[in-house]
């Protein structure tokens, strides 16, 4: 390069711009990526953001030749900010009023592999709702750091008015052909204008500076400007696609992580503007850049699908299974705000006028979205970050149980009062399904329990089986009074139905609490803990079952247990005393053998990325000695408890290179459940981890011929050759291991497997001999933050900080099932079935108080099975209701939805919820659907009658 003095160099004649034939446009993007918390605390990085702010304001004040300035993609800096700074909200605002500061569209950058769909829509709205009063967010699908991104993303972008998306991470080969600017194409045929920052957010950090360090004070390097710029006309201006004026676009952006303003890009810019010869330097926002190029007539080539590859930077799918513990309170958090407390909400609200908790729910998402930023969720911060995310789980927690116990007690109140003890069973899912209750249902004291069944609203006995009764004496021997004559339901997601320990426990609490109110009573009450069968809860409704005097029917298809046998309509399972089972599934008369063998293997990674060591062996579980114990059988459900040991070596040594030799033991508990109809088998897995530096996995493999596996993402399945890329001179070579939400299968002509977890991320599937092998990742317990000697990876991915807490050591308890099928996974609508495992039927004693709502409802009926409702909730800015459904097929699907009270109007909204057009309802109550495949579509509907007291 020539050095150019910009001491000596003179302007050439006339105006510069006007004479030169301009074959580059720089467009430089002055901005920060701030990092809420990673290797820092957020009150420490706080602090800089506080500093950063204040010169931001100064600056751009001062300085109207700095134009712009664009605040991240994340609107949570300013809450951050203004609770430190409240006297500064007028000068924020106006400077992001008159468009010098860009914010927004998100309310955080969130990883989008390892949070629901759901989150990423309520990300967005409540971004848009703290951006309003500062004059809006940026109309730009901003995320320039998360590790890949899901194939709906420019669907739920379209949703919110974003045409566009700018991104750093996640192309692989296709990127050649590509370019930087391309069509990406969502699987339901919704595109936006992709921009790849191919070099990444900080290609123009620090322009004129040798070091990214900040600069402050000292004067940049012209010389190195120029070099700057006419080195990115030939990287990026190879790959940057030509106008139809045949200039060619280039993003610049000016800054990086937790980087301040590089004040003097006012001088650096003029000055290149000057000198280059046939480019025009011009500073500008990310809006600003998006609409010049959808001017420009760039012609587009379409990418379709997820972008989850590592040709230019990494994609640590590492994280996938980093600190899971985070991961699944984070999951458990998000199914109870989603899928239950808020379609119980509406439910009670639509009905009764009930307290429908929408502004409380509205405060616990904000909450739990302070978790989900990308380096929060993955578990790739220091220690202290990953603490400070769990009063916020709670936070979140607390109101979505509270929520749901409040719903529950009002619904048992206001029942039309039964003659008999009765429990109302609540389905908070939209769609009718089976199910095995369990109650405790606590009964005066002259009640024969000699001969009772459960009868349902419609006088039909259903199959029940008593467990157990106890006398209630209370303490002192008082009974308990018939206005506390109700036990606490499950009040939470992360109780499995099936839990009886949890419930006794519960009802003991209950007891004691009682106790503080007593009064006499001659007779000890009865508690009866019962078991009966639910043909079909009623799809996001409930029904009441009261206790009679008669003989249970008997159940035509039980489950049936011989030795260690147990089988249902569905299947037939044999457990062994390691944990594995052999299946035999009736309809495809398939076998599958051995499943559920736990593999640990060292890892010698950190939190982005697992890592092998040479040498090393897996460790299994197979053939291991364990306690097999049946704990409970009855026609309609059967337990089975195995416990054993896995000894695994103490940790890795590094000096040694091989996995210590010293074994701990580490004590694993299985409890598997099998319900006479559910065709999965449901898995507990409680594991004590004593040892370090490993991966513990669940394999399970199926005698299937596959090509591809299936995962459940954000309103999609995606589907993933087996076959992995070549991957040359990629930044990071594949890993074999694929995020999964929900749920992942394989199948072949006619049958399948499928495995639905809960708060699990990341599978992987290979070819063994006869099949295919499915392997769960539970945990990965390393030590630090990032290495830079791993074999996964090239260098490292952060500061090369000690997290002795990624251990993870200590108790877990790990939730599964795993399912064979008939038929294709997407005629069965497997995001279904998976919340059909994953969220359990609510129940409550109901109170007796004397309502008038009668012994069942159902709130709406949707078919055919494709539909998939994701959300009913309360409008954000309205008092009406919100459905959200998407089609999970490949196939256009026509059909209804039927809400279960009149409705006056109906409109389809988009994902901000804003009316897009009003739309037809027939009878009060049905709305004719008709969707292509994959389109996520979301109705208003306003209620059609007064409610009185409401
Ligand atoms: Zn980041």
């Amino acid at each position: 390069m020539i050095y150019t003095s910009p001491y000596t160099h003179k302007v050439r004649k006339g105006s510069p711009t006007a004479a030169k034939k301009v074959r580059f446009k720089f467009h430089v993007v002055s901005h920060t990526h701030w990092d809420r918390e990673w290797y820092a605390s957020f009150q420490q990085y706080r602090l800089r953001l506080v500093r950063l702010t204040d010169r931001l304001i100064d600056l751009l004040e001062r300085t109207p030749e700095f134009r712009f300035f664009v605040f991240d993609g994340q609107t949570i800096v300013l809450e951050d900010y203004l609770e430190i700074r409240p006297e500064n909200r007028e000068r924020l605002r106006n400077l992001i009023q008159a468009g010098r500061i860009e914010i927004g569209p998100w309310y955080v950058l969130p990883d989008e592999f390892l949070v629901s769909g759901e989150s990423l829509i309520r990300n967005l709205i409540v971004g848009q709702r703290v951006g309003a009063p500062f004059g809006g967010v940026m109309k730009v699908g901003y995320s320039p750091d998360s590790f890949g991104h899901v194939a709906q993303l420019p669907q739920i972008l379209r949703g919110f008015q974003i045409d566009n998306f700018i991104f750093t991470r996640g192309m692989g080969d296709e990127q050649d052909h590509l370019g930087t600017e391309f069509l990406w194409v969502a699987p339901d045929g919704s595109r936006v204008l992709a921009v790849n920052q191919f070099k990444s957010y900080c290609n123009g950090n620090q322009i004129g500076f040798e070091t990214t360090q900040e600069n402050a004070g000292e004067s940049p390097r012209f010389d190195l400007v120029v070099d700057f710029f006419k080195q990115e006309t030939q990287t990026l201006g190879a790959l940057t696609k030509p106008g139809t004026d045949d200039t060619r676009h280039l993003l610049i952006n000016n800054g990086c992580d937790h980087q301040e303003p590089q004040a003097d890009m006012p001088r650096i810019l003029a000055y290149a503007n000057n000198v280059l010869q046939d480019s025009q330097v011009e500073q500008t926002t990310y809006s600003r850049y998006v609409h010049t190029l959808r001017r420009a007539g760039l012609s587009l080539s379409d990418w379709l699908g997820e972008i989850h590859s590592g040709k230019r930077h990494f994609i640590l799918s590492g994280v996938l299974s980093s600190r899971v513990n985070l991961k699944q309170k984070n999951d458990a958090i998000e199914t109870l705000l989603t899928y239950v407390a808020e379609p119980l909400g509406v439910l009670l609200g639509q009905l009764t006028g009930a307290e429908n908790y929408a502004g409380f729910l509205q405060q616990a998402w904000k909450t739990l979205l302070k978790n989900h930023p990308h380096d929060s969720i993955c578990g790739c911060s220091i220690d202290q970050v990953h603490r400070d995310m769990l009063p916020r789980f709670e936070e979140a927690q607390q109101i979505g149980r509270l929520a749901l116990a409040s719903s529950l007690d009002f619904l048992a109140s206001r029942l039309r009062r039964e003659r008999h003890a009765s429990a109302v069973v609540v389905n908070t899912l939209a769609f009718a399904r089976p199910g095995v209750v369990r109650s405790v249902l606590l009964v005066p004291p002259d009640t024969s329990l000699k001969e009772i069944s459960l009868v349902d609203a419609e006088g039909k006995a259903v199959p029940t089986h008593v467990i157990k009764t106890r006398a209630l004496y209370a303490q002192r021997g008082y009974a308990l009074p018939e206005a506390f004559l109700r036990v606490s339901s499950q009040a939470s997601s992360d109780v499995r139905p099936l839990d009886y320990a949890a419930k006794r426990a519960q009802l003991d609490v209950d007891i004691a609490n009682h106790n503080l109110n007593v009064h006499t009573a001659q007779k000890p009450w009865k508690a009866v803990e019962l078991e009966y069968l639910v043909e079909q809860a009623p799809a996001a409704g409930f029904r009441v079952y009261a206790l009679h005097q008669q003989a249970s029917p008997r159940l035509k298809e039980g489950v049936t247990v011989r030795g260690n046998v147990v089988e249902n309509k569905f299947m037939r399972v044999k457990f062994a005393a390691d944990g594995t089972f052999d299946l035999f599934h009736k309809a495809t008369k398939k076998e599958y053998r051995r499943l559920n063998v736990l593999e640990d293997t060292a890892d010698l990674g950190d939190e982005y990325d697992y890592s092998p060591a040479l040498k090393d062996k897996s460790l299994w579980s197979r053939g291991q000695r364990g306690k097999l114990k049946i704990t409970h059988r009855s026609p309609l459900a059967v337990e089975v408890e195995i416990a054993g040991t896995l000894r695994l070596p103490v940790n890795f040594d590094r000096k040694r290179k091989r996995r210590n030799a010293r074994l701990v033991p580490c004590p694993v508990q299985w409890k598997f459940v099998i319900t006479a109809v559910s065709p999965w088998v449901e898995v507990e897995l409680k594991f004590e981890n004593l040892a370090q530096d490993h991966r513990l996995r669940v394999h399970v493999p199926a005698p299937l011929s596959v090509q591809q596996t299936l995962a459940g993402q954000a309103f999609y399945t995606a589907p993933r050759p087996l076959k992995m890329p070549a991957a040359k001179d990629w930044m990071q070579a594949p890993s074999p291991t694929m995020p999964m939400q929900n749920f992942c299968a394989v199948e072949e002509a006619r049958r399948g497997l499928a495995i639905f977890v809960n708060g699990l991320y990341e599978y992987e599937a290979s070819k063994i001999t006869g099949g295919v092998g499915l392997a769960i990742t539970l945990l990965r317990a390393v030590g630090w933050l990032s290495r830079g000697d791993l074999a996964t990876r090239r260098k490292h991915a952060g500061p090369f900080y000690a997290t002795p807490e990624a251990q993870c050591l200590g108790a877990h308890t790990f939730h599964y099932a795993i399912m064979p099928y008939a038929g294709a996974a997407e005629k069965l609508n497997l995001a279904n079935m998976a919340q059909a495992y994953r969220v359990p039927l609510f129940e409550e004693q109901c109170t007796g108080a004397g309502g008038n709502l009668s012994g069942q409802f159902a709130l709406l009926h949707c078919e055919p099975a494709a539909l998939t409702v994701t959300a009913i909730k309360r409008c954000e800015q309205r008092n009406t209701t919100i459905v959200r459904l998407f089609n999970a097929s490949t196939e256009r699907v026509r059909g209804h939805l039927v809400w279960g009270l009149p409705i006056s109007h109906a409109w389809r909204v988009n994902l901000a919820e804003e009316r897009l057009e009003e739309i037809s309802v027939y009878s009060k109550a049905r709305i004719e659907l008709d969707f292509p495949a994959w389109r996520i579509v979301t109705i208003e509907l306003e209620s059609g009658r007064k409610i009185a007291g409401a």
